[in-house]
């Protein structure tokens, strides 16, 4: 997608990826601001004659203090305010639905298009930890996925589409906002401490926006997170993991869920492309980028906890031996179910022997808290009821279309 603002010569390229959003009164569509990188927001204030510091505070009132009316940005002078509403906008994803559980728990669905199966969800989920209060998001990088894992809920709903920058980051500006609708702006601070790409779709499937995003989410002028605690979870697209090595430096989780081809296969599809031994070398190649202050000491392991399937004590023998060269540490995840799901939660007494195989062989293996159980927290499920009641509503608005031209024709 190319395209010009007005007034500029600026020329948005395809890596930009910003969205454009028409405005109500005004035919030319704006530039939105919100997904842009540093490097490009510089590149847009000198297109516009601008000096490229105001970049840096732009970003700063956008994804510190939550400010998206340039009107209040202060320090910046009226002329430039004037010029950066007539051409821009800060837009975050429309929120269509949102829920604040009593455990701490937050969750939003986001309108990203037309349609029922246009929505995506975010979850936040609290934590302590000994460093203090802690709430990671977990983020979503496309609309469905292609990837069709069999235990996944968002994978039985196909691909739409892949998400903009805008709508990436978005989700941690709007779960951040949250927080401080109450608070004055100059009180303001970022909420949330570690992200997860571990919503919908499969990120290093829609790369260059996906870094795009977390390459804000570690900037100083935006979120300045720690490289430590901002994750990319994989399925294992093995190509796109070595790309990923050379561009950006955060925590890698690899959704591993079985311990042999043969079961991965079925579990996993992309594996029939990708096997086993080219995903396990991967992983030890990203890791060999080490740095001293590299997020990459060590891979996550994720495996879903599927009942009679993949829970056995000689699966967590064939990944003690798989894992053997791979620095890791292991997750597991109790499967949440979900509508025509054709598998089971593993029990809790499976879950502990299985983990003691990892941990007696010297792996560390924690066992992920389910959390949210009372706004449907688990991958992909409120999209679904969402999506539900929206088709509802629009097959009531067709009858009701379709009984209003009944009563026309006759009339
Ligand atoms: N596509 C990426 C990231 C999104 S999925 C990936 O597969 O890694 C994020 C995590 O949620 C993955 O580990 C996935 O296997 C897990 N997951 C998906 N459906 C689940 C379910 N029904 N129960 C438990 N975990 C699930
Ligand atoms: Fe896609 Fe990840 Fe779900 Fe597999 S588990 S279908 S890769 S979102």
């Amino acid at each position: 997608m190319a395209h010009e603002a007005v007034g500029s010569s600026l020329v948005v390229d395809e890596q930009n990826n910003a969205t454009l959003h028409q405005p109500t009164n005004d035919a030319t569509p704006k530039i939105n601001l919100l997904g842009m990188s540093r490097a490009e927001l510089e590149q847009f204030f000198e297109s516009i004659g601008e000096k490229k510091f105001r970049a840096g505070q732009v970003m700063k009132w956008v994804h510190q203090y939550f400010v998206t009316d340039f009107a209040e940005m202060s320090n910046i002078s009226g002329k430039l305010r004037e010029k950066l509403e007539k051409v821009c906008e800060v837009k975050a994803p429309e929120v269509v639905h949102r829920n604040y559980s009593k455990d701490g728990t937050r969750k939003w669905v986001f309108r990203v298009g037309e349609g029922s199966g246009s929505l995506v969800e975010t979850v936040l989920i609290p934590a302590d930890d000994k460093t203090g209060a802690r709430k990671t998001l977990c983020v979503s990088s496309q609309v469905g996925c292609a990837l069709d894992c069999s235990f996944c809920s968002t994978g039985k709903q196909g691909f739409q589409r892949d998400l903009t920058s805008d709508e990436i980051i978005g989700q941690l500006w709007v779960a951040n906002q949250s927080y401080m609708e109450d608070v004055a702006v100059a009180d303001r601070t970022r909420s949330v401490t570690n992200v997860v790409m571990m919503g919908m779709g499969e990120p290093l499937l829609n790369f260059k926006p996906v870094v795009k995003a977390m390459t804000l989410m570690l900037d100083d002028f935006a979120y300045g997170m720690s490289k430590r605690r901002v994750t990319l979870s994989t399925s294992g697209i093995v190509p796109m993991i070595d790309k990923l090595a050379e561009q950006l430096d955060v925590a890698l989780a690899i959704s591993l869920h079985a311990p042999n081809d043969e079961l991965r296969n079925e579990l996993v599809p992309i594996n029939k492309k990708y096997p086993l031994a080219q995903l396990i070398a991967s992983a030890q190649r990203y890791i060999k980028k080490d740095g001293n202050e590299s997020a990459r000491k060590h891979v996550t392991i994720e495996y879903v906890m599927l009942d009679g399937v993949n829970d056995q004590l000689e699966h967590a023998h064939q990944m003690v031996n798989l894992l053997k060269e791979l620095p890791s540490k292991i997750n597991l995840i109790p499967f949440n179910p979900f509508p025509h799901a054709p598998y089971g939660r593993s029990s809790r007494n499976r879950i502990m022997a299985f983990q003691k195989v990892l941990s007696d062989a010297g792996f560390v293996c924690t066992i992920r808290q389910t959390r949210g159980d009372d706004i449907d927290a688990a991958c992909g499920q409120l999209v679904g009821q969402v999506a539900d009641r929206t088709r509802r509503a629009e097959q009531w608005k067709k009858k009701v279309a379709q009984q209003n031209e009944i009563v026309r024709s006759q009339g």
